[in-house]
């Protein structure tokens, strides 16, 4: 008898350019599951997300990811959602109960996954004010950091900071550079960073930032994903400061999405090898 394949996707626009696809599949094939899971691509606009998600169930589909523009819809059209989904305000997870739409959002768990220790006590910088950025700053309040937070538009830093608790971070007067040393962890969530800069040292100009914002003892996340390493990402690793990219926090994400819908742990090496 052939058993029915368990379909997953991601659901963007534009959407050609997502990893996940690859992550996945590489998943499932180090653990011999290929036969029965597949992962894929779709992009769909906004107009036509809601009514794409619920004919999904019907198709095979068991779930989904979802990423850009779709993550608040996706949150809004459930049946249910985890509580960390609706505090955060948004979802990147759906599950498939018959009709029935489950919410959950994996992208606060991959970026604290990502870290080589706890946050508990420390304090940490965060660059941004946007989707990304509300998971993160959740993530990282709820695990016990103090979180400060720096976005170029400062009335959507002050909202985000105060919907968690969160300070506000500013640049000083003489040079317009973050006191970024300050912290133990610096984490850009803007999408600065996704192309090359236009002139060597213009990325970091535009995060506020300077080469002497890093020392050794720091991490720094940069949570943009491009096809070179970020200018954020170099500038902290020739400091000596520990640097971790997108790549990084995408496969944390996508791992914790996968054992939501497996109940299998992922397997994560070969995950980060299918798109390194
Ligand atoms: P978003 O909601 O559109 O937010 C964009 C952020 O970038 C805002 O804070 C915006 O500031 C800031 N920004 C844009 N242009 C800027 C500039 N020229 N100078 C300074 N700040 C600027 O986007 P998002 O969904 O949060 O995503 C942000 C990035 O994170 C994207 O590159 C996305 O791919 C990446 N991401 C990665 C992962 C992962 O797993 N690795 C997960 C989620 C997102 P204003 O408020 O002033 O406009």
């Amino acid at each position: 008898m052939q058993t029915l394949q368990k379909r997953l996707a991601v659901l963007g626009f534009p959407v050609s350019h997502s990893l996940s696809p690859a992550i996945h599949t590489a998943a499932f094939e180090a653990l011999g599951i290929g036969d029965g899971w597949s992962y894929e691509a779709i992009e769909v606009d906004a107009d036509a997300f809601a009514a794409m998600v619920r004919s999904m169930p019907g198709e095979g589909f068991v779930g989904a990811n979802v990423t850009v523009p779709h993550k608040l819809a996706a949150l809004e059209l459930a049946d249910e959602a985890s509580d960390r989904a609706r505090e955060i305000g948004a979802a990147n997870t759906l599950s498939f109960d018959g009709e029935r739409v489950r919410a959950d959002n994996t992208d606060a768990e991959g970026l604290l996954s990502s870290l080589p220790q706890p946050v508990e006590g420390r304090r940490v910088l965060v660059l941004g004010a946007g989707g990304a950025a509300r998971a993160a700053v959740w993530a990282l309040v709820h695990a016990g950091a103090g979180v400060s937070i720096w976005n170029r538009t400062a009335s959507r830093g002050e909202e985000l900071a105060s919907d968690f608790g969160a300070s506000l971070a500013e640049p000083d007067a003489a040079g317009g550079v973050l006191p970024a040393a300050r912290f133990d962890l610096v984490i850009n969530t803007t999408t600065i960073g996704l192309h090359a800069p236009a002139q060597p040292g213009a990325d970091l100009k535009a995060l506020r930032l300077d080469a002497d914002s890093f020392a050794e003892r720091q991490i720094v996340v940069d949570l943009v994903y491009g096809n070179e390493v970020s200018e954020l990402v170099r500038s902290a690793r020739e400091r000596g400061a520990l640097a971790i990219d997108g790549r990084e926090v995408l496969i944390q994400q996508g791992a914790a999405s996968f054992r939501i819908w497996t109940g299998r742990e992922p397997p994560i090496n070969a995950m980060r090898e299918a798109i390194r």
